[in-house]
């Protein structure tokens, strides 16, 4: 509960000349570039959930036919039904 510092507004302290200033701000007063805070570099995508589909690899090709086997089966089944359906 001794803290004096929550107010909201972070400090960063210049190596140069000592004053404190505020930590958005990317050079003192005194001319002295903060170069250790926080950039914002280029980012970064990571997108690690997107495969990339230049070529088709083996999985990819498997995982296709699973599908188009799974189509089929459920086209088969309404062939099923309908036949049923039908009678015979
Ligand atoms: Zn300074």
């Amino acid at each position: 509960m001794a803290k004096k510092m929550k107010r909201g507004t972070p400090q960063k302290q210049c190596p140069k000349c000592g004053k404190k200033v505020h930590a958005r701000l990317a050079t003192c007063s005194c001319g002295h570039k903060f170069t250790s805070a926080k950039k914002k570099t280029a980012p970064t995508r990571k997108k690690k959930t997107a495969p990339r589909r230049k070529k088709k690899t083996v999985s990819g090709l498997r995982a296709q036919l699973l599908l188009e086997r799974e189509a089929l089966q459920k086209r088969a089944e309404a062939i099923d039904a309908l036949l049923e359906t039908y009678g015979s």
